[in-house]
């Protein structure tokens, strides 16, 4: 059995980072900071008003109620309630206008990089979503980074398996939502390679970025790295854009990885070309969804 996964990703504004957490996957609980997924129909979500609820929300994930848990979003826990938070204990945390003194940053710090984890540690699999916004970089130029302080962002940032920056990228066509998985010039981002003890070589589970994500489709590639075929994060061989859950061997014997939909195509067609059934469907795959 493979570890529980914590995920972050980032990205610009209405990227669909809350359509990523939830896309296939209605068995998430949202941890809602701002109302944003006031919109999202069939998941079970929970309004955050105050730290002391994440706390709260952290023993009912360790009774193991819940196992996949979406904070969303980091930046508005860490900025509005983390912060309202210490500026409420007051003494030597506050000045007299009501700004945090750089002790208060610190007891800030501490509270949200313990909060966060302790949820790390809880026994789900996390995805924390954060927004960006563009920042210069000290050698010049600008980059997109997690609206939060940079020592936070980087503190976080080490404690996550996945780190993925997800924006709208115009492809010339149609515009296509895609999340970046390697670190770039112009993002951060970037995940833990896994080891592989048979094979002695390091594996990146994910791809350099996919189209159209979810978390789900991340999750699984773990689980079938470590549970099922050992390959990781496999796109459908057909449409090149969904996540392939089937292996199909075609009459000439190749083999191909497809989504469920192109699978059924491609069925239907071997059927009527040689006038016989064709068993597609792989059992190590089907098991690790
Ligand atoms: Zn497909």
């Amino acid at each position: 059995m493979r570890e529980k996964l914590n995920i972050l990703i980032h990205g610009e504004p209405k990227s669909g980072k809350t359509t990523f957490a939830v896309r296939k996957n209605p068995g998430v609980l949202i941890l809602d900071t701002e109302g944003s997924s006031k919109l999202v129909k069939g998941v079970k979500r929970e309004v955050i008003t105050s730290m002391a609820q994440m706390d709260v929300v952290l023993n009912r994930i360790k009774s193991g109620e819940v196992t996949t848990v979406v904070i969303d979003t980091l930046d508005e826990l860490v900025n509005n309630f983390a912060k309202q938070e210490t500026v409420r204990k007051g003494g030597d945390n506050v000045q007299t206008n009501g700004q945090l003194t750089i002790k208060g940053y610190g007891v800030l710090r501490d509270r949200f990089l313990t909060l966060t984890r302790a949820y790390r540690d809880a026994g789900a699999d996390v995805l924390t979503i954060c927004h960006s916004e563009l920042v210069e970089k000290p050698e010049g130029g600008k980059k997109w980074a997690m609206k939060l302080p940079s020592d936070y962002a980087r503190e976080v940032m080490a404690m996550m398996d996945v780190v993925g920056f997800l924006e709208v990228a115009r492809t010339g066509k149609e515009d296509v939502r895609r999340v970046h998985f390697r670190k770039t010039p112009h993002f951060d981002a970037g995940c833990r390679l896994v080891y592989d003890a048979v094979e002695d070589k390091r594996i990146d589970v994910l791809p350099p970025h996919v189209d159209d994500p979810s978390l789900i489709d991340v999750i699984r590639a773990y689980d079938n790295f470590f549970d099922g075929d050992g390959r990781g994060y496999l796109t459908c061989g057909a449409c090149k854009v969904e996540t392939a859950t089937q292996k199909a061997v075609s009459p000439k014997g190749n083999e191909y990885d497809l989504c469920d939909k192109c699978c059924a195509v491609v069925k239907a067609k071997w059927e009527e070309e040689t006038k016989e059934p064709f068993e597609t469907n792989n059992p190590d795959r089907a098991k690790a969804q």
